[in-house]
């Protein structure tokens, strides 16, 4: 185990030696976006390193995050930082030098760039300037932390991180219930930081209710661990067990439930703030299953209140 002294990450050190370079930069496009481990720093595959070790630069969120993965695979092509703060600012530059046949790598701290993670506007730009972009497949939080949930993979629903203040949070959660009445049918993926996880469990199973749930903590890691139960057993839980390490909340779909009066009328009234009577009324039948001719008839009403 080598401790990050900069950022205070712990990783698992690889026992295997560096491929050799790949004389593939030629074959480059101008620029690829590489993922990278989110624990283990062997979940980095021979492509990926190749990439690296090939590109005239790497693109780092942070560069000293980035130096421990860079040093542990035998990687010294130059890093530029690039993150939430400087990305515009560095974009017309970056595409004049790709232009102008420069090849770049993007990574970010962990797991896929783009993903909660910088990146997207550089991304823009480059199919706006018509230069190639590829990308080297490899680890991802959520999509893990889906795969051994238990709660069903599709469809789902990434959110990422929430506001962090609990009056925006709920709000957000509120919105996705929302959709979920109007006919929204998956699970649902966030990122929670450790200290924010008790008070995020207690406001999704204030508007979720009672649903199947898991909370996958430091993936890949040596404390990896899947915590799985309702959503109030959860925000109980986490209530008395401060959380650490990195977290992904997943909370499973909506029950299929057979719409009461109550829940058809709040699902029209959503889906008829966005939709026309015919097309919200359409919605809302294929969500709860209730006949079209009879929610058509109580979207009307509504409509007219
Ligand atoms: N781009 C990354 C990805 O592909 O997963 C996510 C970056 S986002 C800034 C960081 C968040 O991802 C963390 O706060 C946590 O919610 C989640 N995360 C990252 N690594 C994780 C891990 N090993 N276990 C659980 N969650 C993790």
């Amino acid at each position: 185990m080598t401790e990050d002294t900069t950022t205070g990450a712990t990783y698992d050190v690889p026992t295997m030696r560096p491929s050799s370079a790949g004389d593939n930069s030629a074959a480059l496009p101008a620029l690829v976006l590489v993922s990278t481990p989110i624990g283990n720093l062997q979940d980095f595959s021979p492509r990926a390193r190749d990439t690296l070790v090939g590109v005239d630069a790497i693109l780092c969120e942070d560069t000293r995050t980035s130096a421990v993965l860079l040093r542990a695979h035998g990687i010294s092509t130059h890093c530029l930082p690039l993150h939430e703060y400087n990305e515009s600012a560095r974009i017309p530059g970056l595409v004049e030098s790709m232009l102008a046949g420069k090849r770049y790598a993007l990574i970010s701290d962990a797991g896929t760039p783009l993903v909660s993670d910088p990146g997207f506007r550089l991304v823009r730009a480059c199919i706006e300037a018509g230069l190639p972009i590829s990308g080297i497949p490899g680890p991802n939080a959520a999509v893990l932390a889906l795969t051994l949930s238990g709660l069903p993979p599709h469809p789902f629903l990434f959110t990422g991180f929430l506001p962090p203040k609990s009056g925006a949070r709920r709000t957000a959660l509120e919105k996705l219930r929302g959709a979920e009445m109007a006919g929204l049918t998956a699970t649902h993926l966030f990122y929670e930081g450790p200290h924010r996880l008790a008070e995020f469990l207690a406001d999704a199973a204030a508007v979720f209710g009672d649903r199947p749930a898991a909370v996958a903590r430091e993936l890949t890691k040596h404390f990896e661990e899947v915590r799985r139960g309702p959503l109030p057993e959860l925000a109980a839980h986490y209530a008395q067990h401060q959380a650490r390490g990195e977290i992904v909340v997943v909370i499973g779909p909506a029950p299929e439930e057979s719409a009461s009066a109550e829940t058809l009328d709040t699902a029209l009234r959503t889906a008829l703030a966005g939709m026309s009577v015919k097309d919200a009324a359409a919605a809302v039948a294929a969500a709860t299953g209730l006949p079209k001719k009879q929610v058509y008839q109580r979207a009307l009403e509504l409509a007219r209140e």
